[in-house]
């Protein structure tokens, strides 16, 4: 036969586990969530530095087509500077040349720049391709686990509820009725052992009779404090 208050302990522990069940089915959808957000960032972050990649390949293929432009625009004027006759022809000439000379050393800046930019995303690519492949490896085992642990809630209650059922049935229901009250005010914690001649939840000192007759393990006490229920705990009361 058990006493009261080993009984209303073990309910305590069940009343927890079902709280906790209660709590994973917000809890792992929002981890699931989350893992799966990890993976489709990292694969991003992969998708757009490639397509960056592609884009500066691009820019360069149309740079050197620009340059390659001016460089025959040049030479056409250096042929024409062989038939230039007048002064005026050739100040022209020279301002044309002196032009695109310009325009070509803008561009081969920007050629510059885009094979700079072009080797740096060359040499991140791989890496965020194999940090892509890494997330998604890691993230999908751990999204299999919660996935099962969410599929097993509904096993895992119905087998809590069963042994609650055991154990209230086992309680007089004056105590039992006690005990849902305190839980509903005042959360999980309803039954607590005694220490250091207090109430171990709020620490309001209890009186030595109090302590007597807990101790006694003579019926069911409460803290005239807090109103959880105390009990005495010969491993960890004092
Ligand atoms: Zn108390």
């Amino acid at each position: 036969m058990q006493s009261d208050v080993e009984l209303l302990l073990k309910l305590q522990v069940i009343d927890y586990d079902l709280g906790e069940l209660e709590r994973s089915k917000e809890y792992l959808p929002d981890m699931m969530n989350n893992l799966n957000r990890e993976i489709e960032e990292s694969q991003k972050k992969f998708d757009e530095t490639n397509a960056a990649l592609e884009e500066a390949k691009v820019t360069q293929k149309n740079l050197e087509l620009e340059i390659s432009a001016r460089e025959a625009e040049l030479k056409k004027y250096q042929q024409q500077m062989m038939t230039i006759k007048t002064n005026k022809e050739y100040d022209a000439l020279v301002a044309e040349i002196d032009s695109v000379k310009n325009e070509m050393a803008v561009k081969e800046q920007e050629l510059l720049a885009t094979m700079e930019q072009i080797e740096k995303l060359e040499k991140e690519l791989p890496e965020l391709e194999a940090k892509a492949a890494q997330v998604k490896e890691n993230n999908t085992k751990q999204l299999e686990i919660l996935q099962n642990k969410i599929d097993s809630i509904g096993d895992k209650k119905a087998e809590k509820d069963a042994l609650r059922q055991e154990i209230i049935a086992q309680i007089p229901k004056p105590v039992l009725s006690v005990y849902e009250r305190v839980r509903k005010g005042k959360g999980s914690t309803v039954v607590v052992s005694v220490k250091k001649r207090s109430c171990s939840a709020c620490h309001k000192a209890l009186t030595p009779k109090l302590v007597q007759e807990i101790r006694r393990n003579n019926g069911i006490h409460t803290c005239e404090s807090c109103g959880r229920l105390l009990y005495w705990d010969d491993d960890n009361s004092d």
